[in-house]
């Protein structure tokens, strides 16, 4: 939330900067970007008196939140589909294509500043940097296709079509980056002191868990279907959902009809 008010605090100082600066906009557009901007400091005003003094004790001070948690940049994915109170307790960690690579400092702080135990990597379906990747990115801006570059994808699977392509693609690229994260964080995971979970969110029932649903796809670096499972019933109560289609060994045959 204080990411955002400062997020928001910083759209306010720019867009008075960006009027001074920029030819007049449409007066549609300025009723537009004005009944935005009014419909955030609503909700903003909403959320301060819902929220006393009491809420924001255990974290004036000082944050010591549970889980790092990696995810697209993505509109439709937030902290709350996760957490019913996220405020002081996900440390969030967000960029086109939920990589680690292009946030690697910030990732790095919260395993190693903030020792959360959890490492989350959340991917989600209809990812558009996974789509923007499977295809030519090279008229984007250096910035973007900086941040375009480092997802890797296998070669395109001919039996696929693209809907199954991007989800793959989306799979893959949760895989590499528990991998990538558990070469780098290797000491804290051996000495138990962090687990790395790769995930899918999936707000469109791709993975045909129900929509919403938070579906563990990697364990550590485990991708086996009991393996999956076995770490899940670590869990006590948890209801996070195993992806019947990702976890399977790889070396199993994929069950087409499943797709
Ligand atoms: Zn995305």
């Amino acid at each position: 939330m204080k990411i955002w008010l400062m997020g928001l605090a910083c759209a306010l100082w720019l867009g008075g900067g960006l009027a001074m600066a920029r030819e007049p906009v449409p007066a549609g557009e300025e009723d537009q970007l004005r009944g935005i901007v009014r419909n955030l400091l609503d909700d903003n005003n909403a959320f301060v008196k819902s929220h006393k003094k009491g809420y924001f004790q255990p974290f004036v001070d000082g944050q010591h939140p549970r889980a790092t948690v990696v995810t697209c940049a993505d509109s439709r994915v937030h902290a709350q589909a996760i957490d019913n109170n996220p405020d002081g307790d996900l440390f969030m960690v967000r960029n086109i294509g939920n990589q680690i690579s292009t946030a690697e400092g910030s990732v790095e702080y919260g395993v190693h500043h903030l020792h959360t135990p959890l490492l989350l990597i959340v991917g989600h379906v209809a990812c558009g940097a996974i789509k923007a990747a499977r295809s030519d990115y090279s008229k984007e801006s250096p910035a973007i296709r900086r941040e375009l570059d480092t997802i890797k994808l296998p070669p395109k699977n001919a039996k696929m079509d693209e809907k199954e392509d991007i989800l793959e693609g989306i799979r893959v690229n949760v895989n590499n980056q528990v991998s990538f994260a558990m070469k780098k964080f290797k000491a804290e995971v051996a000495e138990g002191k962090l687990q790395v979970i790769g995930a899918i969110y999936d707000f469109r029932d791709d993975l045909h868990q129900g929509q919403g649903r938070l579906v563990i796809t990697n364990i550590n670096g485990n991708t086996d279907a009991g393996a999956i499972l076995s770490g899940l019933m670590q869990y006590s109560g948890a209801s996070m959902s195993l992806d019947k289609k990702a976890a399977p060994n790889r070396n199993d045959k994929p069950k087409s009809t499943e797709h």
